[in-house]
């Protein structure tokens, strides 16, 4: 079956180019149109509510649809259908099967029935104003990585009963903590972030849309449509639109960008996913025993490569892009998705905002991929030069910093790793956005394309990480280390990427005096942000800490150089004698106005000093302290404090 679907001939006869695929509203009529070149026969059904189970229900009947080109069908349906559900029935060699509509734009509870909805009719007051000003340079981003319902849901996040855990938390101005300290929005627009990464929000099967539940939410069902469990009302197909909405322009009107993790590379179930249903086994990869291939350890890959799913991939993301103001897209192993496709899409969403980013995981996935030929052709780190603007989280510094992630006691340079001078190298190459990286240990081919970051979502928070690496070290020292990692990855060339709650020393205890280090599905108490945790001294001076780092980031272009040319010729790694201690010294560059900046870091448990470049220079950042005001200056040597970092301004030259 997969063999037909990527022939030539199949190619040929059913690629449909049409922008009308799924449900067009209008007062008069609604016009239906659905891939399915399999089929032998398909209804539109038309029922009152998104399922039987609640008040109002009736089946509404049903409409033959008419075969079209390129295996397309068609139905018109006389009459206001608005707010009306649907779903398809498609009859092939005798069985006939019910789906949603994969282009289904809106549904009801639980994602099982597409809704016709009149889009503009779901626009928040204002929307039409709605603007982000968006960064020159990807480096220019600082990226925040969020899971919507971690944000509120804990009692002390301040937000309303209501909006706790809901798209609308975001919309909140003037929350406190129990102690009257700033939180949700106002604490992220404090902190100094500019765009901020959602972990899945487009609809999810995981979480019980009646009954609520916690999920992470890397099981899409419905890609086109925002999950019903943040919404207040996950009924009507109207409220998550536009509660999402108001969610997007609550962070636009504070200029934070809005990036959507997005999974392509699996659904959450291949039997039931609606577009498998309608033409069997094309959205999925599948072994010639007709199993399916599933790379992703989420039980199916994506056949990414077929034109339709493709087409399918593209019109999804500008979906996003066009009726939501999305920013950007985090794509979830990436690797298992063909470049041509990531190049389409990019290609396709820059005509319409040039602005937006993308970046994703590009882990090599499988052995299968070299086996087939398809590794040369995945979007996967060894692949970054094929796709131009296209970022990569940077699994090398990420693991140097702290230990690997499938070692989760191995120290990293911040807690008590055994450094060597290859060790120091990969280090300084990494600072510099010129990682080696990949199976192939090719090099990052430039700043714009590496996403540096010490934390996600996935494995131990940082702090929990280091605990494990460093257990016998006193709190104070584990905090220095986190610092450390921060002000590496934070001044590093790229673009920065924090887990949100980081800077908060976030942990997420097991409950069995160790740490949870894959907390998808571990509810709330693991997973929430507990805002209360800023009345600790450590925490908000580590809070204070990242606000600086930032600061110092945003007022230093040369911290944010968008070539490897600019960068080879600009940051200078210094001898400093000492697997433990690096320094570069950062000539101007892109605009900088200074003469230049010093940058060192020391993992040791001792001070050490270092040889600064000649000339007069100010201290902005230390252990302690971060930002853009002078603590001392310096000339001839600089100390670096243990386990911390040093950051100096060249003072401009005496006229
Ligand atoms: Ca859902």
């Amino acid at each position: 079956m997969n063999d037909i679907y990527s022939s030539q001939s199949f190619e040929g006869a059913f690629t449909y180019t049409g922008k009308d695929l799924g449900a067009r509203y209008t007062l008069a009529k609604t016009v239906f149109r659905l891939w399915a070149p399999a089929a032998d026969a398909v209804f539109v059904n038309l029922y009152a509510t998104g399922s039987d189970e609640e008040k109002g229900t009736a089946n509404l009947g049903h409409h033959a649809m008419q075969k079209d080109v390129n295996g397309t069908w068609i139905a018109v349906v006389e009459g206001d259908l608005k707010n009306l559900y649907y779903t398809y029935s498609v009859t092939r060699k005798g069985v006939t099967v019910e789906a949603c509509d994969p282009y289904a734009k809106a549904t009801g509870i639980n994602g099982d029935r597409a809704m016709i909805v009149e889009l503009d009719g779901t626009d928040p007051e204002g929307w039409e104003n709605d603007s982000f000003t968006p960064v020159e340079n990807f480096p220019d981003a600082v990226i925040w990585e969020l899971h919507v319902r971690d944000f509120s849901i804990d009692a002390s996040s301040g937000i309303s009963q209501a909006n706790r855990g809901k798209y609308l938390a975001f919309t909140e101005k003037g929350t406190v903590n129990s102690h009257g300290q700033a939180t949700g929005i106002d604490y992220i627009k404090a902190l100094g972030v500019n765009y901020v990464h959602l972990l899945p929000v487009y609809d999810i099967a995981s979480v019980d849309e009646i009954k609520g539940g916690y999920n992470w939410g890397y099981d899409p069902k419905n890609y086109n449509v925002p999950e019903g469990s943040y919404a207040t009302n996950a009924y009507d197909g109207n409220v998550r639109i536009r509660e999402f909405k108001q969610m997007v322009k609550a962070l636009h009107d504070e200029n934070i960008g809005v990036i959507m993790d997005v999974v392509y590379n699996h659904v959450a179930d291949a039997e039931t996913f609606c577009f498998n249903k309608i033409v069997p086994g094309y959205f999925s990869r599948i072994h010639a025993d007709g199993s399916y291939q599933a790379n992703s350890d989420c039980g199916n890959d994506t056949a990414s490569e077929r034109t339709m799913v493709r087409k399918y991939i593209v019109d999804s993301i500008l979906h996003w892009v066009q009726e939501y103001h999305i920013d950007g897209f985090r794509w979830d192993l990436v690797g298992l998705i063909d470049y041509e496709t990531i190049n389409a899409v990019m290609a396709a969403v820059h005509a319409v905002n040039p602005n937006v980013v993308f970046y994703g995981e590009g882990w090599e996935m499988c052995s299968w991929t070299t086996k087939d030929g398809y590794v040369d052709k995945m979007t996967i780190q060894n692949n970054a030069d094929k796709v131009e603007n296209f970022a990569f989280f940077n699994d090398t510094l990420r693991d140097l910093l702290k230990g690997s992630v499938f070692d989760n006691t191995e120290p990293g340079y911040v807690s008590g790793m055994a450094m060597n001078e290859s060790d120091k190298t990969r280090l300084e190459e990494s600072f510099l956005g010129q990682s080696h990286w990949g199976s192939a240990n090719s090099l990052c081919p430039s700043p714009a394309q590496t996403v540096n970051y010490a934390s996600c979502h996935d494995n131990n928070t940082l702090f929990d990480r280091i605990v494990l690496a460093a257990p016998n070290a006193s709190y104070a020292d584990q905090v220095k280390m986190n610092n450390l990692a921060a002000a590496f990855y934070l001044t590093s060339q790229g673009i920065p990427f924090i887990h949100a709650g980081e800077e908060m020393l976030r942990t997420k205890p097991d409950g069995k005096g160790g740490f949870d280090h894959n907390s998808y599905s571990s509810g709330d108490a693991v997973n929430s942000i507990k805002w209360d945790s800023l009345s600790d001294a450590a925490v908000m001076d580590t809070v204070e800490y990242y606000k600086g780092l930032m600061a110092f980031r945003k007022a230093h272009p040369a911290l944010r150089m968008t070539s490897a040319a600019e960068v080879s010729a600009n940051v200078i790694p210094m001898k400093t004698g000492d697997d433990y201690v690096l320094a570069f010294h950062i000539l101007g560059g892109n605009g900088e106005i200074s003469d230049g900046l010093f940058i060192a870091f020391n993992a040791k448990k001792e001070a050490a000093a270092v040889t600064l470049p000649e000339g007069k220079w100010e201290v902005h950042v230390n252990a302690e302290n971060a930002g853009t005001t002078v603590l001392k200056v310096a000339e001839g040597t600089v100390t670096v404090d243990a386990i911390g970092a040093v950051m100096l301004v060249k003072t401009v030259k005496d006229a």
